[in-house]
């Protein structure tokens, strides 16, 4: 399987090749196409390292218009990962006009309010994006990706209360739901089932 295979745009075929990413790793080559072509909720057991940013990254570039407003929630259990998985996304973006908020607790509120304004995508930890949600800082409403990261680290962290306020607070009917775990414990397994009525399971 090669990137060209997957029916991505040429803006992102060309980031991709800038990046000198050359094969699509085993979960990029499951995750693109369904979350692409696709309208379903995903569920993937992959670990650190196996590319997992790019598998959801890619798609979103190609799927998110421009000017549209808030499209994509990323959820992260640390500030570090929030980082990672932002500067991931940005150097894939290619010649495209996305913006990317980093919202993250830590840092001064103010800067993160105006970043939010005109956010594409937000990428953050659950208690400063909830805390956001209780300031009206934040619009949910159009938001149609919903992207948990590390959630069984989330659920070690005793995020999860969050996780499940924000998912709440998301109530675009049309939302969908991609879950990324390293491990399967029955509480992430619950949550799924509690949350989406269907979804897609990929495990690499
Ligand atoms: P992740 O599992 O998302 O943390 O990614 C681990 C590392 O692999 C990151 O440095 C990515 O930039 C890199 N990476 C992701 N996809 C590919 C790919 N298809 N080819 C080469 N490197 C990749």
């Amino acid at each position: 399987m090669n990137f060209n295979d997957l029916n991505l745009s040429e803006n992102t075929l060309n980031a991709i090749k800038n990046k000198g990413f050359e094969k699509p790793t085993d979960i990029q080559t499951k995750v693109i196409p369904l979350f692409l072509n696709e309208n379903c909720n995903i569920v993937a057991q992959a670990r650190t390292g196996s590319g997992k940013t790019a598998s959801f990254g890619i798609p979103l570039i190609d799927l998110i218009d421009e000017n549209s407003k808030l499209s994509a929630i990323i959820l992260t259990p640390t500030r570090e990962l929030a980082i990672q998985v932002a500067d991931e996304i940005e150097s894939l973006k290619g010649n495209k006009n996305l913006k990317i908020a980093k919202i993250y607790g830590g840092k001064p509120i103010y800067p993160q309010i105006k970043d939010l304004k005109n956010a594409n995508i937000v990428v953050g930890t659950p208690g400063r994006i909830l805390d956001h949600i209780n300031r009206g800082t934040i619009n949910l409403k159009n938001v149609k990706y919903f992207i948990l990261d590390e959630a069984d680290e989330m659920l070690d962290m005793g995020f999860i209360e969050d996780v499940e306020k924000i998912l709440n607070s998301c109530n675009n009917k049309n939302k969908r739901i991609l879950l990324f775990s390293a491990t399967m414990p029955e509480k992430i397994l619950n949550l799924c089932k509690k949350y989406m009525k269907n979804y897609e399971f990929v495990k690499v």
